[in-house]
């Protein structure tokens, strides 16, 4: 256990005049540009005190040198001691409170950063094998702790790590992967209301499943009995597989990459689905074009691209594309069709998403209602004195 260091040799960062105002809001990150000086010499990760250009506490934070975002904080009550104990206890509420899932699914997001009050911590859980991914300098700084309760909240005693993501190098901290408890996992099976999934936590994408869309994958499965269903950018075949076990009576999948599809066929058979259902390898800029000319027509369909704009700078770009493919997919729809949209881009706001999407309704000369705002499940939620840590939204609209 780490000694909290006596509070005299505790770095502290001073703050420039007024840059305590997010703070005081209980906003947790702290800019480089806000800093006016740093007293000690803490290293990446150390827990510093942050304090007003008057002199006032205002958290306690964890020093991130390379990054933009400078600190980020633990903690604005300075009565808390940071130390690996404190760790272990924002971890197990974070377990506890996904506790309810359990009875729905075996994939569950157990620690979501900041809206758990770990920053840059992300723990999901397959089955028995825990899969984490240290993102910050802070939790870096705590890993050690961080493991060992996760282990202890859950009794998994498989943990692989995917620290692999790019907030890694914001933070000046090498990419990372591997087995640090039991071996390096094969294919992970879970089961999500009543449907098999095999989970590549080694290669795929984020920590190898779409955990995020669980809520929605249930909000298709309940309109899919006896629909004909397009899902573009299947990945793995998620919403395609929920469609499939609630009864759609066609169900064309379309991604570019060969190897989820690869995954994504196999889940067919896992889940007794004898018949395949059509995995198309494709651009789905191209493929909407293409079954267009044919006449195709379909009564659901779900667009759940990856995040077309990384950031600001992308928003043009990234709006044309969203539109262009809402656009297409509104008029592939049968009268009285559905059409579950996603944006997972942060850059991409609730507003600007429906904005676009209206503005592809108007372009397709159709007519849509707005039936459901969608967002990510009860796994993934946002602090709301954090409204960055908003990512995941969706609109379900129906073709009239
Ligand atoms: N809907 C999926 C997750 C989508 S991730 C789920 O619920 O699991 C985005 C997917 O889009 C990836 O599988 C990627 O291979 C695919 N992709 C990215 N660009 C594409 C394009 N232009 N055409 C087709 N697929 C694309």
């Amino acid at each position: 256990m780490t000694k909290k260091p006596a509070e005299s040799h505790q770095a502290t960062l001073h703050l420039k005049p007024g840059k305590e105002r997010s703070l005081l809001r209980r906003h947790p990150w702290i800019y480089a540009n806000a800093i006016d000086r740093v007293r000690g010499n803490p290293a990446s990760g150390q827990t510093v005190r942050v304090v007003s250009a008057e002199g006032r506490f205002l958290a306690h934070a964890a020093y991130s040198p390379a990054s933009s975002i400078r600190a980020r904080a633990w903690s604005f009550a300075e009565s808390e001691v940071i130390d690996a104990g404190w760790m272990g206890a924002r971890v197990h509420e974070a377990v506890a409170r996904r506790e309810a899932l359990r009875a729905r699914t075996t994939a569950i997001r157990l620690v979501f950063g900041e809206a758990d009050r770990l920053p840059g911590l992300v723990a999901d859980r397959y089955a028995d094998q825990l899969v984490v991914q240290f993102l910050a300098a802070g939790v870096e700084f705590w890993r050690d702790a961080l493991v060992e309760a996760l282990v202890k909240a859950t009794g998994c005693t498989l943990v692989y790590e995917r620290s692999d993501a790019a907030a890694r190098q914001r933070e000046g901290l090498p990419s990372q992967e591997g087995a640090l408890r039991g071996e390096v996992p094969e294919p992970v099976r879970v089961i999500e209301d009543g449907v098999h999934y095999t989970v590549d936590v080694v290669g795929g994408h984020k920590t190898g499943f779409y955990i995020d869309q669980r809520d929605n994958r249930q909000m298709v499965a309940l309109e899919a009995a006896g629909r004909r269903v397009l899902n573009c950018f299947c990945y793995t075949g998620g919403f395609s597989l929920a469609a499939r076990h609630a009864g759609a009576t066609e169900v064309l999948s379309i991604d570019s990459s060969a190897d989820a599809l690869a995954l994504a066929a196999a889940h067919e058979p896992l889940n007794g689905f004898n018949e395949p259902s059509t995995w198309m390898q494709a651009n789905v800029f191209d493929a909407l074009k293409a079954l267009a000319a044919e006449g195709r027509q379909f009564d659901l369909i779900v667009l759940d691209p990856p995040k077309f704009a990384p950031s600001v700078q992308h928003l043009d770009r990234a709006s044309r594309a969203y539109k262009d493919i809402n656009m297409r997919a509104l008029r592939l729809l049968a009268p009285e069709g559905l059409l579950f949209t996603f944006s997972c881009s942060g850059a991409v706001s609730v507003d600007l998403f429906q904005k676009i999407v209206a503005g592809a309704v108007f372009d397709a000369g159709v007519d849509a209602q707005l039936l459901h705002r969608l967002s990510a499940g009860t796994d993934h939620p946002m602090a709301m004195t954090h409204p960055e840590g908003e990512y995941l939204k969706g609109l379900l609209l129906r073709r009239m």
